[in-house]
């Protein structure tokens, strides 16, 4: 497949355009080629290990954004043969704080978006937030993760950010844009504009402020 989208790819002239269409990993496959080459491992995926993993998370109290998101992605990851599972998506106020007085989060309980289960964390099965002793390659791999997930959350129109561009670097971190209108009750999303059962959900899902 990849050498017919090549040969497609020399034989015909393309547009501005679907040249923009193609994903970034398309685009600089060398960049990313040997973290990929890393990072896949099939055997792992298929593993119990990583299939508990993938079932352990509890989306109770997640909005429906942040789940799709997940579940696309993870899919995504899975067909390269990278082993990622969400490890949280709600934390509560007593999680938060202990985190945060241990400096693993900038964020006092009540100002995380996952406390109003509006992010996810994303981590490696095996590595977890280290993915390689090389921190060079480390960020490199992070950086493929980002531009995947932010591929999958284009095409699902899911509006995300992610922690790997901020300053605070928090590359497992995602979170659905405009957390606080969506915690405040504001409406940000057009239900019609998702699947069926998609704004099934949306509509039906009602923002649960966790007391803090
Ligand atoms: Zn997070």
């Amino acid at each position: 497949m990849a050498f017919l989208r090549q040969f497609k790819g020399g034989a015909v002239q393309r547009s501005p355009v679907a040249q923009q269409s193609q994903s970034p990993v398309q685009r600089k496959p060398q960049k990313y080629q040997a973290a990929a080459l890393s990072l896949r491992d099939m055997a792992l995926v298929k593993s119990k290990l990583h299939q508990q993993q993938a079932l352990k998370v509890s989306t109770e109290g997640a909005h429906p954004l942040i789940v799709e998101f997940y579940r696309k992605f993870h899919k995504e990851l899975e067909a390269r043969g990278f082993s990622f599972y969400a490890h949280c998506f709600v934390r509560d106020a007593a999680t938060q704080r202990a985190i945060y007085r241990r400096g693993n989060s900038k964020a006092p309980p009540g100002s995380s978006p996952h406390n109003y289960g509006l992010a996810v964390d994303i981590v490696h099965s095996l590595y977890h937030w280290e993915l390689d002793d090389d921190p060079q390659m480390a960020e490199r791999k992070w950086r493929l993760i980002g531009v995947i997930g932010k591929e999958v959350a284009r095409k699902a129109n899911i509006p995300i950010e992610w922690g790997g561009d901020w300053s605070f670097w928090d590359p497992a971190h995602w979170q659905l844009k405009d957390w606080r209108k969506i915690r405040d009750g504001e409406k940000v999303f057009n239900a019609n504009a998702y699947s069926r059962p998609l704004a099934a959900k949306l509509r039906a899902h009602k923002q649960s402020r966790t007391p803090l």
